[in-house]
């Protein structure tokens, strides 16, 4: 029997006449995230997608479990494929169904006729195969409220489809149909939560992180090298752009007040993450922030990082609890790698009573004690790029 993937475009389907574009991209998505199963045909018709290849699909669990992550679709189902003919789609049902049906008590069939030209119409398609299943299998009673099983019967353009439910897809909108961020990706829990959420409305990433060693190690790096590829499950193709900051740091310790540090080292992060978004060709920088969280996540501490940056910069988590964050970062698989132990740049150097309320002119007359410029241009012709 022949079984292929059938899924439901999501929001793009609101898209007027650039639309097109959206399924073209989403087309494109799809193959690339089974392309280690092999070259696979994909087409959207209707805001139906056809996920097939050539052989039939020989590892459709893993193909299943990977369209699953693919942003820009609603919802998706196995489905058997037969010829439109009432013969083969009633002995399709039955051995398609027969497993999930043999352990259930109640089930319905629910039918959707795209081809009007088929003889029989949605309701008699219903009861006829209804009918053929209680015969073939025992023990079966039709619910049509509240079924264990429903089994669809599809019958469409070029064949019949059958399939015994379906799961939610990833949402969203296709990964880069939105344009290009880059991400501050530290080795916390928020940072990838907030990529994930942003390439989710279709947003393409890259990210960059700050490293200061030897004050932060190796592990510390292979950490946010395991989040990166982590994400990378949803973001294809993402560059990992590491800066060294330990002397930007040193100078900062040694030179400004120490209250003051938290935000005079995240607008160096936020002049670095500028360049790196260049380098990328990124228009938009995104972070995990979220207001109130930390002393420089205050609405004046954000005012004053916000202000230097050249690119928006985009914070989903803004309005969000931590525990809201926590069950996010579980769901895409980020969380156990989040909480490994080991030291960010940002905890090497905290002052013991961070500012809450700084004061923009404060900032720049601690900043200017430091020579800005050379200190970026040598910590920005050291970056490093990984492709994830
Ligand atoms: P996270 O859980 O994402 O580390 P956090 O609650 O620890 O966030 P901060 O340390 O204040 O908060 O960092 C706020 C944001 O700044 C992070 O979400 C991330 O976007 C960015 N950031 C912090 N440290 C780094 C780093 N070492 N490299 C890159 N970005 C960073
Ligand atoms: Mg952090």
């Amino acid at each position: 029997m022949k079984e292929i993937i059938l899924a439901k475009c999501g929001e793009l389907v609101l898209k007027g006449l650039n639309r097109i574009s959206f399924e073209k991209t989403l087309i494109k998505n799809i193959k690339l995230a089974l392309s280690p199963l092999g070259e696979f045909k994909v087409s959207v018709v209707q805001s139906t997608i056809y996920i097939d290849k050539d052989g039939g699909i020989d590892d459709i669990e893993e193909a299943y479990e990977r369209v699953k992550r693919v942003f820009g679709i609603a919802a998706l189902s196995r489905a058997a494929v037969c010829e439109k003919d009432m013969d083969a789609i009633r002995e399709t049902a039955l051995a398609y169904a027969r497993e999930k049906l043999e352990s259930a008590r109640s089930f319905k069939v629910m039918s959707k006729r795209s081809d009007k030209r088929f003889a029989y119409n949605s309701p008699q398609i219903c009861s006829d195969i209804g009918a053929y299943l209680l015969k073939n299998i025992s023990g079966l009673y039709v619910d049509v409220h509240n079924p264990d099983v429903v089994v669809t019967v599809e019958v469409r353009d070029f064949a019949a489809y059958i399939h015994c439910g379906s799961d939610s897809g990833a949402g969203g909108m296709p990964y880069g149909s939105s344009g290009k961020a880059c991400l501050l990706l530290s080795g916390g829990i928020d940072s990838p939560v907030a990529g994930y959420m942003m390439a989710k409305r279709g947003l393409k990433l890259s990210a960059v992180h700050f490293l200061s060693p030897p004050y932060t190690g190796e592990l510390a790096k292979q950490k946010v090298l395991s989040l990166a590829e982590k994400l990378s499950d949803y973001c294809p193709g993402m560059e990992l752009y590491l800066v060294h900051f330990t002397k930007i740091q040193e100078q900062i310790k040694n030179n400004c007040r120490e209250e003051l540090f938290t935000v005079i080292m995240r607008r160096f992060m936020i002049r670095l993450a500028d360049i790196a978004a260049d380098l990328s060709g990124a228009g938009a920088l995104v972070t995990g922030e979220s207001l109130g969280q930390v002393a420089s996540q205050t609405l004046g501490a954000l005012s004053i990082t916000d202000e230097l940056s050249r690119h928006i910069v985009l914070r989903p988590l803004i309005g969000m609890d931590k525990e809201e964050i926590i069950s996010i970062s579980r769901k895409i698989d980020t969380f156990e790698t989040s909480v490994l132990p080991y030291e960010d740049c940002c905890t090497v150097f905290t002052p013991r009573h961070p500012k809450t309320r700084p004061v923009l002119s404060e900032i720049i007359n601690e900043e200017n004690k430091l020579d800005i410029d050379t200190l970026v241009k040598n910590a920005s012709d050291m970056i490093t790029v990984i492709k994830i």
